[in-house]
């Protein structure tokens, strides 16, 4: 799953399907289907991390989850990022760059909502310490993240 990573892809951020993860202090920016469907197929669900920017902001770690929607009867993908930093107002419609750099874990079901926000935090403490490799730091700097 991680043959394709480095993985570099950008579009614009839309409203995602209201699961309230702004209510659990962890808001993630959605991609619209068209970013989902040009992953490569060996990009499996789960939790991933790497760096993040919006439109001209500075580069930041990010984590982001893909997953299937059940909303979709063609269970297409979604990808969800969740930004390691914080942002005064919501971006809706802003471009989105990411590249994904590294896989945590699978995608997991939870008993309770306490149990998954546990589970996130130590995925973004892990996304934190993993990005501070210097072999992950040079992507911040790429180029990728400074054309506009
Ligand atoms: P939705 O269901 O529309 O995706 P969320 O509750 O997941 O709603 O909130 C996501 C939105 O919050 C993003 O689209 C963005 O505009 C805003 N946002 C604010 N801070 C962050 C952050 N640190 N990471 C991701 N999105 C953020
Ligand atoms: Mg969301």
């Amino acid at each position: 799953m991680t043959t394709s990573l480095p993985y570099f892809t950008k579009g614009e951020v839309v409203k995602g399907f209201g699961r309230g993860s702004k209510e659990l202090g962890i808001p993630t920016a959605n991609f619209p289907i068209e970013v989902v469907q040009k992953l490569p197929k060996n990009i499996d669900t789960g939790v991933y991390y790497g760096w993040t920017q919006v439109e001209d902001s500075p580069v930041y770690k990010m984590v982001m989850s893909v997953g299937w929607n059940p909303f979709y009867k063609n269970k297409e993908k979604s990808m969800e990022t969740h930004i390691i930093h914080k942002f005064e107002d919501d971006f809706y419609g802003k471009i989105l760059k990411i590249v994904i750099l590294g896989y945590i874990r699978p995608e997991m079901d939870f008993s309770s909502i306490e149990a998954l926000k546990e589970t996130i935090w130590e995925d973004i403490k892990k996304a934190e310490l993993e990005l501070e490799r210097s072999d992950f730091q040079q992507y911040k700097s790429n180029s990728f993240f400074s054309q506009q």
